[in-house]
């Protein structure tokens, strides 16, 4: 299965009512049409954010399912279901049965997946733990690379931008190719998950993995995007075959006849079930920069983090900027760290213009697409009572 995106995740239905809502909402400038005329989405220009989907006010916008695929998957007995979820799903699947908005149900939620029958149940932190690695680890060898220290000189330039947003990442590669060399080489999450499903888990569990069949929960409509694209092949199949955002789990759960609220507390399952609890905060801007400079300081210093505070990366403002005293114990000095953080796309492009006019003084930039993070992606359930 490779789901064909070349028509585009995001459609516009025959459902529009011409309000022009979307066309303000789109941060790329993908949606053409006036008042009183039916809207279209350009898929050249479409990131595939959903953000024009969750905030139509007539639910006229829908992204492509791939719940069909997941259901035949499950139904088939040849077939070991893998399942990974996202941090921000957590958070927000609890709304569809009328907890809270942050009630974290992520143990029942677990329970949910076991009895819509996915084989083996876990979660998307492990693989963020692993991304916060790779990208920590990226961030100071660029760094030696700009100070000259031997050995580094094959690293890609500063500032290094993050890569786990795959509609920051389509947006880059459409408007500035330029930029490219200045991201991260690590994969997302997502997508880390998929080949260590497809190699390691075949092993451990005695199946062959043609049988392993990966679905990803996501808040994210661009997931679905990212799965699809044709380089995702690291373990020599598609990687991530299917993926479902937050909405698509409750309708599935509820179709299936499920007491959400009255299940029980489960865990996730072994070998791929554990993390750290530092990708807990991936859900929200600032989450993955935040994580990432943890690591960055641990490794440097050889310092214990306790002593370490970086609230000044959290907030909610579009773009937000810090600097950071680490001590490198190599190099027997401190050297100041500065970083961005870029919540909404539209924010990007001044910060862009000057890393590619040599005018940037930062080390180290989040780009996020969803203003507030994934806890607001284009998966997530849609709230029609703020209209
Ligand atoms: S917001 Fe919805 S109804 Fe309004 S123009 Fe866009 S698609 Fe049509
Ligand atoms: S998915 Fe995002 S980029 Fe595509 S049309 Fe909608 S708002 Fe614009
Ligand atoms: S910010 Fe998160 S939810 Fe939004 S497009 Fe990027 S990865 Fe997806």
């Amino acid at each position: 299965m490779n789901t064909v995106v070349s028509e585009g995740i995001i459609k516009v239905t025959s459902q529009c009512k011409a309000c022009d809502h979307c066309s303000f909402i789109c941060p790329t400038g993908a949606i053409s049409g006036t008042l009183g005329q039916k809207h279209q989405i350009n898929v050249g220009k479409c990131i595939n954010c959903g953000q024009c989907l969750i905030s139509c006010p007539f639910g006229a916008i829908e992204d492509i399912s791939m719940v069909e695929q997941v259901k035949q998957a499950l139904k088939d007995p040849r077939k070991t279901v893998v399942v990974q979820e996202a941090p921000a799903v957590r958070v927000a699947l609890g709304e569809e049965f009328g907890q809270p908005p942050g009630t974290n149900v992520k143990e029942k939620m677990y329970a949910a997946l076991r009895k819509l029958g996915f084989d083996q149940v876990f979660d998307t932190e492990f693989t963020a733990d692993l991304t916060i690695m790779e990208e920590g680890t990226e961030l100071i060898y660029r760094v030696f690379n700009a100070l000259g220290v031997e050995g580094y000189e094959d690293i890609g330039p500063l500032p290094q931008f993050t890569s786990c947003c795959p509609a920051w990442i389509k947006y880059a590669e459409d408007k500035f190719p330029r930029i490219l060399p200045y991201i991260s080489s690590a994969k997302s999450p997502q997508q880390m998950f998929g080949p260590i499903a497809k190699t390691y888990l075949p092993e451990k569990l005695g199946v062959n993995p043609t049988d392993i069949f990966v679905v990803s929960v996501m808040p994210c409509t661009a997931k679905k995007y990212e799965c699809s694209r044709p380089e995702m092949i690291a373990s020599g199949f598609q990687d991530v075959d299917a993926v479902i955002t937050t909405r698509e789990l409750a309708q599935m759960i509820k179709e299936a006849g499920i007491d959400f609220l009255s299940l029980p507390n489960e865990k996730a399952d072994r070998f791929i079930g554990l993390s750290t609890g530092a990708a807990t905060i991936f859900g929200a801007t600032g989450g993955v920069m935040e994580a990432a400079l943890r690591t960055a300081y641990e490794l440097l210093s050889g310092e214990i983090l306790d002593k370490v505070e970086f609230k000044a990366v959290r907030g909610m403002q579009p773009v937000r900027e810090a600097t950071v005293e680490i001590p490198v114990k190599q190099l027997g000095k401190v050297i100041p760290v500065n970083v961005c953080i870029v919540t909404g796309i539209k924010h990007v492009d001044s910060i862009i213009e000057d890393v590619l006019n040599g005018r940037s003084n930062y080390h180290f930039i989040e780009v996020m697409n969803c203003p507030g993070g994934c806890i607001n992606g284009g998966g997530q359930p849609i709230r029609r009572d703020t209209y």
